[in-house]
């Protein structure tokens, strides 16, 4: 066994390092790929079941690699993180997602809000509400057309200071929701006091629905308790028609998910919207 453990050894340390050295590739790659303009948003509808209509949709980060090819937010969001880089990034991603929906409004399509993911570390920042005030002003984009996605650990960090600069953004107009609901540390004890308008019942609750008990019981608790606290409920990931109907018959006010339509690039935006309007 000391054998093998040693072997084990051997082979755990070359994985680490070719991690380690992929880890450093993303990092010196993502410093360029902002100004090389490698980074763009998808946007995925959010479909309103009484109205059957597209409210909003959720900006979603894209990374158009030359060389190795497209890198979902998974693998570079946490190296972000970590390197600090997610500041300039997420400057750029709630500028252009602003830019985007006041650009398809000046196109005469219905107006339509935007749900952009906020890190732990823009969160924390002392000027988050000046920039995103001076984002609104700079694009003239009427507040109400923004939505920021927050989760549970971040305002659990320091509960005090979250619940101060929420009431700061909602001064502002923008709108709130607290994402992957659920799945992190339990903000139960502090929901009456978040300024916030929707819960996100995360997709891990949505995939089994139709066969895990357990997953019924938490959507139905989440949805009661958001409508409770005059909160709206999204679920997110609904893949397939069994998803569609039970999440419809709980309650849940919108739906997002495969089954509607997948992430979709600027291009494919205007497309969906001109079927959709017309369908
Ligand atoms: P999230 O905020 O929970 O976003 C939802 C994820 O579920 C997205 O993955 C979306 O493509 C995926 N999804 C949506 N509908 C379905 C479905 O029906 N089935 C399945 N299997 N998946 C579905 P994506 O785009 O890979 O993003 C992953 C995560 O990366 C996001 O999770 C979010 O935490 C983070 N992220 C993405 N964009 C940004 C950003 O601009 N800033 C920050 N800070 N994080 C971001
Ligand atoms: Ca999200
Ligand atoms: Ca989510
Ligand atoms: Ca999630």
């Amino acid at each position: 066994a000391k054998k093998k453990g040693r072997n084990q050894y051997e082979m755990s340390n070359a994985d680490i390092s070719a991690g380690g050295f992929e880890k450093l590739l993303i990092e010196n790659n993502l410093r360029r790929a902002l100004e090389n303009d490698e980074l763009s948003l998808y946007f995925q509808p959010q479909v309103n079941l009484k109205s059957n209509r597209i409210m909003s949709m959720e900006a979603l980060l894209r990374w158009k690699h030359p060389d190795l090819g497209m890198i979902l937010p998974g693998e570079f969001i946490p190296i972000a993180e970590e390197t600090g880089l997610i500041l300039p990034i997420g400057d750029w991603v709630i500028r252009t997602a602003c830019h985007k929906m006041k650009e398809w409004q000046d196109d005469g399509y219905p107006p339509i809000r935007v749900a952009v993911n906020l890190s732990a570390g823009q969160f924390l920042q002392n000027d988050l509400v000046e920039k995103i005030r001076n984002v609104l002003t700079e694009v003239s984009l009427d507040p109400t057309y923004l939505e920021l996605e927050i989760t549970e650990n971040m305002v659990m960090q320091d509960v005090h200071k979250a619940i101060d600069v929420l009431q700061q953004l909602k001064e502002l107009g923008v709108w709130i929701s607290i994402d992957d609901f659920g799945t992190g540390y339990s903000s139960l004890n502090y929901l009456k006091d978040f300024p916030v308008d929707t819960l996100k019942i995360d997709r891990s609750f949505i995939y089994d629905i139709d066969k895990n008990p357990s997953s019924v019981a938490l959507t139905k608790a989440i949805t009661t308790l958001a409508h409770d606290l005059k909160l709206k409920v999204i679920a997110e990931g609904v893949e397939n028609y069994k998803q569609l109907s039970m999440v419809k018959q709980f309650s849940c006010d919108v739906v997002q998910g495969y089954y509607f339509s997948q992430p979709l690039s600027y291009d494919h935006v205007v497309r969906y919207l001109n079927e959709y309007q017309s369908s």
